[in-house]
C-alpha cells in the first residue's frame, strides 16, 4: 500500500466512463472518477491506466 504512488486524473482528457473505477479492486476511486483512497493504491500498479480508453491516468510517483 503506497502514498507514494496513486493515479492523477487529467480532467481534459478523461471521457468519465468510470471503467477505472469499475477496474480497480482496491477501493481507490469512487464514481466520477474521484481517487478517494490513494493509499490503498498498489505501488507500481499501472491496471488502470492500461484500461484506460483516453490515456488519461498517470502516477503520483511515477518520475
Ligand atoms: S478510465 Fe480513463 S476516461 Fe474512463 S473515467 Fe477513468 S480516467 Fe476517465
Ligand atoms: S494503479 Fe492499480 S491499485 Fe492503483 S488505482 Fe489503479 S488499478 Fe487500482
Amino acid at each position: 500500500m503506497a502514498a507514494n504512488w496513486y493515479p492523477v486524473i487529467d480532467e481534459a482528457k478523461c471521457a468519465r466512463c468510470n471503467s477505472c473505477v469499475d477496474f480497480c479492486a482496491h477501493g481507490v476511486y469512487e464514481p466520477g472518477p474521484k481517487v478517494v483512497a490513494p493509499h490503498a493504491c498498489v505501488e507500481f500498479c499501472r491496471g488502470c491506466s492500461k484500461i484506460c480508453p483516453s490515456e488519461a491516468i498517470s502516477y503520483y510517483g511515477d518520475n
